[in-house]
């Protein structure tokens, strides 16, 4: 089975998933019946997302929910097996408020606050809309929900299957990645499609993996430049959903095939799957991140991310693979200089991988 054929997504609000659909076609033509139940589950909750957010975005006067204070303001909802029709599900942790015995709702809490801190700290950026609008996540969607999503105005986990993927909110790079499509659609608002929508992916993994690194405190070297490692049930030899480096995340790996993504513009993927390949093409410019990091060495969020985060401010919603290119080495030309070490790691990156 396929699914459905890319939908026409509201471009101003995507929503996003972090399961790739290739990974969950992948699955639902597996010999194993229970994975292709849940495969399947997944990829109908991810039409129900769309149209959740298409009927959303319909909606008069839909605007982000500003937080008292214009601080930092996280709010956990479950949704207790729910789908899209129940969220946000049921108020469990609010902020300020102690622990939960709940893991998910403490990690969807705590992913939350670290994303905002590392947003705040490093770019002074007052949550996604820089308007300090709530943080609003909701655990437990769905039964055995083999993915996570950004709706456009909230995030929500599933728990996995326990065999392939486990609890969604276990990965800080994956809640970074669904966060980061937030601040995404209230700056540069890159259309989800081809290679524009390539580029919001990439923005997505690279300001995810470094929200990681950053509570990690990690440098380049120590990194290992992987999305969703955490999340990677006892059943499948994939290391990750994606890496930055050259590597593939998983190869020949009997639940999930092998990881399709390109590290060089020649093997560029053409066709219509994957909304014109955004999950699949966003290996390209990830890997140019990659090699600027470890050119620049020290800690990631310091150089390479400063520069791409002023590229993000830059671009704009039809802003293609080239116009990133350019974007970042003109930031990289205005942060440190046009003859700079970070200038010249920056175009030397961008060869490397065909431009
Ligand atoms: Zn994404």
């Amino acid at each position: 089975m396929k699914t459905e054929a890319s939908p026409t997504m509201n471009t101003h609000h995507a929503v996003c998933s972090i399961i790739p659909p290739y990974i969950l076609d992948h699955m639902s033509q597996s010999n194993d019946a229970k994975v292709r139940r849940v495969a399947i589950e997944a990829i109908e909750q991810s039409a129900a997302a769309r149209a959740v957010r298409r009927a959303m975005t319909m909606m008069a006067g839909f605007a982000a929910v500003p937080s008292p204070g214009a601080k930092r303001h996280r709010l956990v909802y479950d949704v207790e097996n729910g789908g899209f029709a129940q969220l946000p599900g049921t108020l469990v942790r609010s902020e300020g408020d102690p622990k939960s015995e709940d893991p998910a709702v403490n990690e969807a809490y705590s992913g939350a606050g670290t994303t905002y801190n590392f947003y705040k700290r490093l770019f002074g950026r007052n949550s996604l809309d820089d308007r300090g609008m709530t943080l609003i996540s909701s655990v437990h969607l769905g039964q055995k929900l083999n993915n996570a999503f950004w709706t456009g105005d909230q995030m929500c986990y599933g728990d996995g299957d326990g065999r392939i993927f486990i609890r969604f909110t276990k990965s800080l790079d994956v809640v970074g990645h669904e966060l980061t499509h937030g601040v995404v659609s209230h700056t540069c608002n890159l259309e989800y499609q081809n290679e524009s929508g390539a580029l919001n992916e990439h923005l997505a993994d690279v300001f995810g993996s470094l929200v990681k690194q950053w509570q990690r405190r990690q440098t380049v070297k120590k990194a290992n430049w992987l999305i969703g490692a955490d999340i990677m049930g006892p059943e499948t030899s994939a290391k990750s959903l994606r890496t930055f480096t050259e590597d593939k995340a998983y190869e020949n790996d009997a639940l999930l095939g092998t990881d399709p993504q390109p590290k060089h513009l020649k093997n560029k993927y053409k066709g219509t799957a994957d909304n014109g390949g955004v999950h699949i093409n966003s290996g390209i410019p990830n890997h140019a991140f990659y090699l600027v990091a470890m050119e620049l060495g020290g800690k990631a969020w310091e150089k390479a991310g400063r520069i791409w985060y002023k590229t993000m401010l830059k671009l704009t919603t039809t802003s293609q693979f080239t116009d990133m290119v350019e974007t970042t080495s003109e930031s990289a030309a205005t942060l440190y200089g046009n003859g700079s070490l970070e200038y010249k790691a920056v175009a030397m990156a961008w060869k490397a991988v065909g431009f």
